[in-house]
C-alpha cells in the first residue's frame, strides 16, 4: 500500500500537519522518531524540543491556571508519566505535545515510533526506509523533523557527555551530581536564560558564560536572570575547556576573556550546559533538498511550504532559522498539510 501522506517529526509542526491531514481524510501516518540512546544524546527523541522544556507561557490558548482536570479528561493515563510536575502554571511543554499527539490520534492519525533514515526522492511515489529496516512508499511527504541543540565542539565537552555535560537542563538538571553544586550554562539567548533559571532549583549557583557584554535573549527573560540572586554572569568569556575526567565527571570549566585573551579563569562546577543555538535535523535527507547556508530546508515559493522536490513539503524548525516558536511551527504544519492536500488533489490522488 502506498501512503497518501507521510509526516516525519512529532513536534508542533508534525502534529498540526497530522490534525489537518487527518480531518481532510488523507489518513496520514506520522513517524514520530525512535526512542533510543542516540536520539536521547542528540536531543531528538519523539515529541521534539518542547518535550525538553518546562512551562510554555506563550502558546495562545493556555493561560496560567491548573490544567489537572483538563489533562485528566483529554490524555490517556499511560501518557501522563511524561508530564512535568504541575501546579498553578500554564501548560508544560511535554503536556502540550501529548495534547497535540492525542488530538491527531482522535482524528485517525496512525503513529509509528521509528525514525526515517532515507528517502529515495528520485522515484514516484517516494520510497522511505525506516531505522528498523522497513521500506514503504508515499505520494506526499511533510518534513517536520525539527532542530536540535548545538555543542561548542570541544574534545573535553564530548568526552564528558553524560558525566556532567548536557544540552538539556530540563532533562538532566535534577540529577544528584548537580544538586547543591555550582553549574555553568553557556550562551546568551532565551535558551540559556531558561536553562539557567531552571537550574537554580537544584544548583548552589549558576554561572552563565557569555561571549559578549549583553544578552541576545528577550528582555523579560534576561531580566528574570539578572534579578535571580543564584545566577552570576561571566560576561565577555568563552569556554576553552571543560575540566574533569571520566571518573569524577565535570569539575569545572576554563574560561578565557574575549577582551584580553591572556586572561583565563577556572570556574568550579559539576555541570556544564550548552545553550548556544540549534542545528536542523536534516541528515536523513542526504542533501536531496535545497537548504540555506545554515542547513535549514528552503521553501522555494514565498508563503508556501513547497521544497525543491515536488510532493515534499517542509514545516516547523527544520525550515525556520528565524522564528523558531511552537506557534509558528504549528502554523507552518497547518500550511504544509493544506499544501499537500491541494497538491495530491491536483495529481488526482484521493
Ligand atoms: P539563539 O537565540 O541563537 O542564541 C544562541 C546564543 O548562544 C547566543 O547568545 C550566542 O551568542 C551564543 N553562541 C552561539 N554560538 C556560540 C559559540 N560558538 N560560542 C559561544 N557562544 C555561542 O538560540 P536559543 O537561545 O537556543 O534560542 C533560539 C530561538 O528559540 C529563539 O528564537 C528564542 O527566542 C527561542 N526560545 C524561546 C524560549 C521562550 O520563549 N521560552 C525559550 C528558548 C528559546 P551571541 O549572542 O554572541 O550570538
Amino acid at each position: 500500500m502506498t501512503e497518501r501522506i507521510t509526516i516525519i517529526g512529532s513536534g508542533p509542526a508534525g502534529w498540526t500537519a497530522a490534525i489537518y491531514a487527518a480531518r481532510a481524510e488523507l489518513k496520514p501516518v506520522v513517524y514520530e522518531g525512535a526512542f533510543n540512546e542516540e536520539n536521547r544524546q542528540k536531543g531528538t527523541l519523539p515529541l521534539g524540543q518542547l518535550s525538553l522544556t518546562t512551562e510554555v507561557e506563550n502558546f495562545p490558548g493556555f493561560p496560567s491556571g491548573d490544567m489537572t482536570g483538563y489533562l485528566d479528561t483529554s490524555i490517556e493515563d499511560s501518557k501522563r508519566r511524561y508530564m512535568a510536575p504541575h501546579g498553578k502554571h500554564g501548560v508544560s511543554g511535554p503536556e502540550l505535545m501529548e495534547l497535540m499527539r492525542q488530538q491527531a490520534m482522535n482524528f485517525g492519525t496512525r503513529i509509528v515510533t521509528d525514525d526515517i533514515v532515507d528517502i529515495d526522492m528520485s522515484k514516484r511515489p517516494f520510497e522511505l526506509t525506516t531505522l528498523s529496516g522497513d521500506k514503504f512508499t508515499s505520494h506526499a511527504i511533510i518534513i517536520a523533523a525539527g532542530a536540535r541543540a548545538n555543542y561548542l565542539g570541544l574534545p573535553s565537552e564530548d568526552r564528558l557527555k553524560n558525566m556532567g555535560v548536557s544540552a538539556c537542563a530540563v532533562c538532566d538538571g535534577a540529577l544528584p551530581r548537580f544538586r547543591n553544586h555550582p553549574v555553568v550554562v553557556v550562551g546568551g539567548g532565551d535558551s540559556a536564560m531558561e536553562e539557567a533559571n531552571f537550574l537554580t532549583k537544584f544548583a548552589s549557583v549558576v554561572y552563565i558564560i557569555h561571549r559578549r557584554d549583553s544578552f541576545r535573549a528577550s528582555k523579560i527573560m534576561a531580566e528574570r536572570v539578572l534579578s535571580n540572586h543564584k545566577i552570576q554572569v561571566k560576561w565577555n568569556s568563552t569556554v576553552d575547556e571543560v575540566l574533569g575526567d571520566e571518573k569524577t565527571g565535570v569539575t569545572g570549566v576554563r574560561i578565557r576573556s574575549t577582551v584580553d585573551a591572556s586572561k583565563t579563569e577556572d570556574v568550579p562546577a559539576t555541570g556544564y550546559f550548552a545553550a548556544i543555538g540549534h542545528t536542523p535535523n536534516t541528515d536523513f535527507l542526504k542533501g536531496q533538498l535545497t537548504t540555506n547556508a545554515k542547513g535549514y530546508v528552503v521553501w522555494t515559493t514565498p508563503q508556501r511550504t513547497y521544497t525543491s522536490v515536488e510532493g515534499i513539503f517542509a514545516a516547523g524548525d527544520v525550515a525556520d532559522d528565524y522564528y523558531r516558536q511552537a506557534i509558528t511551527a504549528a502554523g507552518t504544519g497547518c500550511m504544509a498539510a493544506l499544501d499537500a492536500e491541494r497538491w495530491l488533489a491536483a495529481q488526482g490522488i484521493e
